[in-house]
């Protein structure tokens, strides 16, 4: 991956994990059920914007992140974990994330991770990349209520 993208992805992460809050009892929990090695590093941002730190590297992630989903309800990078505010209560896209989170975990490092989910999402689509299979797949199986209905209503 490029340099100037592992930077940013670097800086990123840092920023959601400075503006973040940990996660609660509850959601420790999940997090070790979906198999986050480290759910005490995970650091949540709840906000209506995207946070996205100033610079001019940014922007070749931003595209980057449009490429795959223009307006996104959560991501995750790292231990860092975005979520948009209306969803803020949801189970199920929190579960999502730290499924993204525990994937990470399994990588060499963060750019490694992002690397791979990209060249999935470029390859099979963003519904059939299997790290996005992998994460609904747990997300149904631990919540009860689905995005899909939430969605609905
Ligand atoms: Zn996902």
């Amino acid at each position: 991956m490029l340099p100037f993208i592992e930077v940013w992805l670097g800086q990123q992460e840092t920023a959601l994990l400075q503006a973040g809050q940990p996660l609660t009892t509850a959601q420790l929990r999940d997090a070790q059920q979906v198999g986050v090695r480290y759910p005490e590093r995970i650091r949540v941002v709840v906000s209506e914007k995207i946070p996205m730190p100033q610079g001019g590297v940014w922007v070749v992630g931003f595209y980057l992140y449009r490429l795959i989903c223009r307006r996104p309800i959560g991501f995750a990078l790292g231990y860092g974990i975005y979520i948009r505010s209306p969803y803020r209560n949801s189970r199920s896209v929190l579960v999502h994330e730290l499924v993204h989170t525990a994937q990470h975990e399994r990588f060499e490092n963060l750019g490694a991770f992002v690397k791979e989910y990209l060249s999935e999402v470029l390859e099979f689509g963003y519904r059939y990349a299997p790290l996005e299979e992998e994460a609904r797949l747990i997300e149904s199986a631990l919540c009860v209520t689905k995005l899909s209905n939430r969605l609905k209503q």
